[in-house]
């Protein structure tokens, strides 16, 4: 196959109709319609009190439900107690566990938390662990402990300096995300990090694409 196949692992955009981007869109609302497209359901910490899973029941059944989160721990979230942050987490794992679906997470200032949790859990199902912002050494524990890493826009805009450890991260490992920025932001994501691989494109966008659909599923 010779030409650029884009997946998305995570979005809050809903998509323009001829777009042949593969995605994961993000469900933050009990309220919106089910989507025609691949999405999650989960309930961000900051949300944690507003909402719980059985409020969004309706999605369930859905064949296009193909992840829980995000969801997750958040130490500016400071709204919600992390304790009760961690109780809804944790529904939302045994939600993924019980389903096979993999888990989207949210995680800001908490990743020993996390990994913790994850030794504690045992999950057989991928954690994602979305919108990687941070330097090597959290990136490799993260790596070590098994999370998959999904990079946004930190990639472009210098966060934690990936340019300097990107390349040593193992490529099953990745996924690629637009999260909340526009969805025109993709290729660049996409260009940059098969340069900082030092991979063709097309031979990079191949090993996302079969990193999606092992995790996401085929279709
Ligand atoms: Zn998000």
């Amino acid at each position: 196959m010779n030409e650029m196949h884009y997946c998305d692992a995570h979005t809050h955009l809903t998509p323009n109709a001829e777009e042949c981007v593969r995605r994961i869109y993000h469900v933050m609302r009990p309220t919106e319609a089910i989507p025609e497209t691949l999405f999650s359901i989960g309930i961000h910490p900051k949300d944690a009190l507003m909402y719980s899973l059985e409020d969004f029941r309706g999605y369930f059944n859905s064949s296009n439900l193909r992840a829980i989160g995000e969801c997750g721990l958040d130490r500016t979230a400071s709204n919600v107690p992390l304790n009760k942050q961690n109780e809804v987490f944790r529904e939302h794992v045994r939600m993924s566990e019980e389903n096979g679906k993999p888990l989207i997470l949210h995680c800001v200032r908490c990743a020993q938390e996390m990994i913790h949790l994850k030794k504690e859990l045992k999950p057989l199902q991928p954690w994602i662990f979305h919108g990687f912002r941070g330097n090597r050494r959290k990136a490799f524990e993260l790596v070590e402990a098994g999370f998959i890493l999904s990079f946004g826009t930190g990639l472009l805009k210098d966060s934690g300096n990936p340019e300097a450890f990107f390349a040593e991260i193992p490529p099953e490992q990745i996924l690629l995300e637009t999260d909340a920025e526009p969805a025109e932001t993709l290729p660049m994501i996409y260009a940059t990090a098969a340069q900082l691989h030092e991979l063709n494109p097309i031979c990079f966008a191949d090993v996302i694409e079969q990193n999606f659909n092992r995790i996401f599923g085929n279709e």
